[in-house]
């Protein structure tokens, strides 16, 4: 509901009121004022003639009240009457009627008379007004005349002695005059209504100048109004015309100003946006061509980096293959040159670890490092880590120890790979970076979250703090000297980090410089389906590694297709010393033609062969109906890659360079169907 309140009211009613309420409440008061007066005026008017003729009887009616004689009160009554507005006259003597004449019937008040005495006794000065009602007034006067000179008397000159009442016994006469006060009442009151007509007037006539007064203003603030909302709606180009000279036309000038500034500043940010768009449209498509070379760029480095890594890593098999074989128990090299054949494999395997972090490292940067979802044992991982490593700790005299603070699930839903690579680098860092005392491996597992921890403490060198915020930074190194003591390529740590964000997780630390770490690393760890919770909790002994000694005698013909030449001599060895029968081919196409021709136990094939590579050729077998076991042989230790094989037919998969022991183990497990061995990390 709206109320009318002066914010509501319009311009134009405010005027109308501001004009017309102060003459309105002058008005109401002048004719306030004008009524007393008149009424006061009214009653003294009518007063006034009564006395005159009440004054004017006792003078004329002295003859006629001493003679006692009615006829010498005929004139005097007449004259009185003469008046319109005296309605009756009576005089009396000692009591009595001496004679009355009235113009219209009176009420019989008059009739009953009256006593000196008791008029006296309430009126001392002789004299009563009285109102008859009907707008009749009354006037009663007692006259006495002195008797002591009687001639002077009849002469006029005796002086009238009214009223005394002390002077009874002086002849008494009483004049009785009444006046109808209608008359005088009807003019006051037509002067009352004149004023009243002459205010109304006077109301009307200023409300109507107030509003012929107000339009010109009124019009001026319609016309702004409007042209403030046309600017409010945009439209800037609006002008408002003929508001006059007066502060409303200076209003309205003002207006005029900064509607034209306000159109100018548009066309000014309208060209400039313009000449933005423009400059936005050329920097985009500079910025596309840029991010179209980066993109291009980017891929001829990750494809660079794939051929590298398997140009690198196929030497890399025949060198790391050749020391083991040169370091083999068999052999009969002299102790120097087993020393530095000892330093050929450590080199080997450093350059190895650096080249895959390489890889990793460019892999996760160009978004092309794809976790998998598999079932994950994290015990098993955990106790082979820990038995691997112990033989580190053991070297540097440090204790090794692994504690299950919780028990956690048979399966996780997880990559195996990147697990065992982050614990494995965070525990070697530990065995790395602390010089005596304890290297602590704690598994937790949260079931309602559905999150596994591994932290890794030492009592290590420590971190200083300033080094911590940039620790998982790739090529990042906490401190140059310790890195020149222990070498490293810092990026062990960044990769862990990035790992553990794509395993739905994070890597953390907490350090005291001289104290020793702490590294948390936290993963998403779903239990696969029909997984439940392990035995195994509190702290577990850990078992040494069997330091591989070679499995059992092969028994068996195995295919063996490799184009590299040293590979084929190398892998052929091991087998070949393990006991079984090798045949070697140099690609895919041979292959094919060799299983068509002789029966075969097992075949390994080299996946990147020319000709016909290790998919096309293990399809092809597949499709041929050959049904012994087809290992894999691959350079790419990529996520994906053991699918794309097993999808292209083989029963399992390896990667070069190749472990001897693994070889054996996986070759074995095929030839008399155990169960798999798992890979070494
Ligand atoms: P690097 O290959 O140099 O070890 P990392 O990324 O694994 O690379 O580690 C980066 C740096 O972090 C190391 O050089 C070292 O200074 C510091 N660091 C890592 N782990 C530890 C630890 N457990 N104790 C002390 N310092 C550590």
């Amino acid at each position: 509901m709206r109320y009318l309140t002066l914010k509501t009211l319009s311009v134009q009613m405010t005027l109308l009121i501001a004009a017309i309420v102060p003459l309105a409440l002058f008005g109401l008061g002048s004719a306030g004022a004008i009524y007393v007066i008149t009424r006061a005026h009214h009653d003294l008017d009518v007063r006034s003639k009564l006395d005159t003729v009440g004054a004017f009887l006792s003078q004329a009616s002295r003859l006629g009240l001493l003679t006692e004689s009615s006829e010498n009160l005929t004139e005097p009554i007449r004259a009185a009457l003469t008046d319109q507005d005296i309605v009756h006259v009576s005089v009396y003597r000692d009591g009595r009627l001496l004679r009355a004449e009235q113009e219209i019937p009176l009420p019989e008040v008059l009739a009953a008379g009256f006593s000196s005495e008791a008029l006296l006794a309430r009126y001392p000065d002789g004299v009563r007004y009285r109102p008859l009602g009907l707008g009749l007034l009354e006037l009663t006067r007692i006259v006495r005349y002195p008797v002591g000179n009687p001639e002077a008397e009849l002469l006029g000159f005796a002086e009238e002695r009214t009223p005394d009442a002390t002077r009874l016994g002086d002849p008494e006469g009483v004049i009785r005059v009444v006046m109808s006060t209608g008359r005088v009442l009807a003019e006051y009151r037509a002067l009352r209504l004149w004023s009243a007509a002459v205010m109304a007037a006077v109301l009307v006539v200023a409300g109507l100048i107030a509003l012929a007064l107000s339009r010109g203003p009124i019009r001026a603030m319609v016309s702004l109004r409007d042209a403030a909302r046309r600017i409010g709606a945009g439209e800037f180009e609006v002008e408002v015309l003929d508001l006059g000279t007066g502060e409303i036309g200076e209003l309205g000038a003002a207006f005029n100003r900064m509607s034209q500034q306000l159109h100018g500043a548009r066309t000014e940010i309208e060209a400039y946006q313009r000449d933005l768009e423009g400059k936005v449209k050329r920097r985009t498509a500079e910025l596309n061509r840029a991010l179209v070379l980066a993109e291009r760029a980017s891929r001829a480095k990750s494809e660079f980096l794939a051929n590298m890594s398997h140009e690198i890593r196929t030497p890399m098999t025949a060198i790391l293959g050749y020391t083991e074989l040169l370091l083999d128990g068999e052999s009969v090299l002299p102790t120097t040159a087993r020393d530095q054949v000892r330093i050929v494999r450590r080199n080997g395997t450093h350059l190895l670890e650096i080249l895959n972090d390489i890889l990793d490292i460019s892999k996760i940067e160009a978004g092309r490092l794809v976790v998998e979802r598999i079932p994950t044992d994290l015990t098993q991982i955990v106790l082979e880590i820990a038995s691997l490593m112990r033989v580190r700790a053991d070297e540097k005299g440090l204790f090794l120890e692994v504690i299950f603070e919780s028990r956690v699930p048979t399966a996780i839903l997880s990559d195996p790979t990147r697990i065992r690579q982050v614990i494995v680098n965070l525990v070697g860092n530990a065995i790395k970076f602390t010089p005596e005392g304890y290297v602590t491996l704690a598994v937790s597992y949260d079931a309602e979250a559905q999150t596994g921890w591994i932290s890794v403490s030492d009592t290590g060198v420590g971190i200083l703090e300033e080094k911590l915020p940039t620790l998982f930074e790739a090529f990042e190194q906490a401190d140059s000297s310790t890195t020149r003591e222990f070498g490293g390529s810092g990026l062990g740590l960044a990769i862990s980090k990035r790992v553990a964000i794509l395993l739905g997780g994070d890597c953390d630390v907490e350090s005291e410089y001289g104290v020793g770490s702490v590294f948390t690393f936290r993963f998403l760890a779903q239990p696969a389906p029909g997984a439940s919770l392990a035995a195994m909790e509190g702290e577990v002994e850990i078992r040494p590694r069997a330091t591989s000694p070679l499995p059992s005698r092969l028994a068996g013909r195995i295919l063996l297709a490799e184009d590299g030449v040293d590979n084929q001599r190398l892998i052929s060895l091991i087998l070949r010393k393990a006991g079984a029968d090798v045949v070697v081919v140099g690609n895919g196409r041979l292959a094919i033609e060799r299983v068509q021709a002789e029966p075969f136990d097992i075949v390994l094939m080299d996946m990147a062969m020319p000709e016909l590579d290790g998919y096309a050729a293990s399809r092809t077998l597949r499709e041929m109906g050959f049904e012994k076991p087809i290992v894999a042989l691959t350079a790419h230790a990529l996520a994906g890659e053991r699918e794309k094989c097993l999808s292209a037919g083989c029963s399992d998969y390896l990667t070069k360079p190749v472990d001897r022991a693994h070889l054996i183990e996986v070759v074995q497990h095929h030839l008399v169907g155990e169960t798999k061995p798992d890979e070494p990390a």
